[in-house]
């Protein structure tokens, strides 16, 4: 079967890449191994949520995503707040401030997962999707790149897209370097109905025992993500419910209130992956197999969307006749990405080790660092701008 780009990979980025392309006159096929899970009939609340950036919404808008979420259980971030570990020491972005609507908007994954893929069920014509299908091999040649399944079908495309998230299989079919680092923690997920309403506040707390937020759901609900030392996360996870709700109340100050369980725990663990490079002949790697982040930030699929958004416009405006796994135009999406990428991973790790250092100067220093910019709205411009994109 031939193709002009076959994405492997059909997670929030890869799909998104997908239909992205749909208008583009091109062949396209998405390779992806899982289906998406159902969303469970009694409405329950997923505990896997992102924040979702004003540009990501916009971008997932375009291919008619975005409009057709159920608002009622979308909830914008007006204003985050940021505590050091010294309860003094505090940091805040307010939306209104910089004369905008919202700075982000809460999502539970497995909507936005049914989303993309009720979207992508509606573009059959133009997006021709394998799922579940299980890839063996990829051969590389000049002028194509050839995809060979478990089931011996054979896909032939111009350009291979790898978005099949951090340990990604086609990275490792093209022998790119990576260099990968544990962090040694894991994230805590869970969602609470809390005592106090979180007025549209993202609540984050950077502690010695990791970094805690709390991203506001619907109501009174809130969504806690809880980045800790492995030991710590699996105590937590063996908790008693009224025990950790308990932990999590005193964790955050009780800014809240009383909190109570509406999600069981579940744990995720958090590495650093850095890939040399995003391009080579007939190949791009997007999204989470493109970079691994800490989650600190709430800005891995946001990343990972700017690439699709990217590669996609790099593709389009190549001219009718180009070829699109050219290696010069794929360098011109790789350019174009470094510089964001590069970005994200070094104030993500920064903050990481800042935070989880302990000798007394640098935690002084550190708190005395977020009271500064707190005061210092050119640098607090700068922070929040990447972030919207
Ligand atoms: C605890 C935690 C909290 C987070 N919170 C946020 C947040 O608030 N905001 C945010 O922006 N990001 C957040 N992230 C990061 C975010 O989850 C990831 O960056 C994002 O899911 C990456 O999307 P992706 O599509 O690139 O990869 P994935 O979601 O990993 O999707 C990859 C897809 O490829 C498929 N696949 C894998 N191998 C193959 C193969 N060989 N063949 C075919 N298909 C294959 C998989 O089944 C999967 O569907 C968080 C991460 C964690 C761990």
């Amino acid at each position: 079967m031939e193709f002009d780009v076959v994405i492997i990979g059909g997670g929030l980025v890869g799909a998104s890449l997908a239909l992205a392309l749909k208008d583009s006159g091109l062949k396209i096929a998405l390779v992806e191994s899982r289906p998406p899970s159902p969303l469970p009939r009694n409405n329950s609340w997923d505990s896997r949520i992102y924040a979702i950036s004003p540009g990501s919404a916009s971008f997932l808008q375009n291919f008619g995503v975005w409009q057709v979420l159920d608002e009622a259980r979308l909830t914008p971030v007006y204003k985050m707040a940021v505590f050091g570990d010294d309860s003094a020491a505090r940091l805040d972005f307010s939306a209104y401030d910089i004369g905008l609507t919202e700075l982000a908007f809460i999502v539970e994954n497995r909507q936005l997962q049914a989303a993309v893929w009720n979207a992508l069920k509606r573009q059959k014509k133009k997006i021709k999707i394998f799922c579940p299908a299980e890839c063996a091999s990829i051969t590389w040649n000049e002028s194509h790149a050839e995809l060979r399944l478990g089931d011996g079908s054979v896909l032939r495309a111009a350009l291979i897209v790898g978005a099949d998230g951090l340990n990604s299989w086609v990275r490792a079919q093209a022998e790119i370097k990576v260099m990968r680092r544990s962090y040694q923690e894991l994230g805590v997920v869970a969602n609470f109905d809390a005592e106090h309403h979180h007025r549209n506040v993202a609540h984050q707390w950077f502690r010695r025992d990791g970094v805690l937020a709390l991203l506001p759901l619907p109501d009174t609900l809130v969504s806690m993500v809880w980045s800790t030392n492995e030991q710590h996360a699996r105590t937590l996870l063996d908790l008693p419910e009224t025990e950790l709700c308990h932990r999590v109340a005193k964790a955050s100050c009780h800014t809240l209130g009383k909190l109570r369980l509406v999600t069981q725990p579940a744990a995720f663990p958090l590495n650093f992956v850095h890939v040399n490079k995003l391009v080579q002949p007939r190949l791009a790697l997007i999204g989470d197999a493109a970079h691994g982040i800490h989650p600190l930030a709430g800005q891995g699929v946001n990343l990972g969307l700017r690439d699709a958004r990217e590669l996609a416009a790099t593709i389009i405006a190549r001219g009718l006749q180009s070829d699109c796994g050219d290696y010069l135009l794929l360098r011109r999406y790789e350019r174009s990405r470094k510089e964001d990428i590069l970005a994200m991973e070094l104030v993500t790790n920064g903050l990481q080790k800042l935070f989880h250092n302990t000798n007394p100067t640098l935690v002084r220093l550190r708190n005395l660092g977020l009271e500064i910019t707190n005061r210092l709205p050119l640098i607090k411009d700068q922070l929040i701008q990447h972030a919207l994109n």
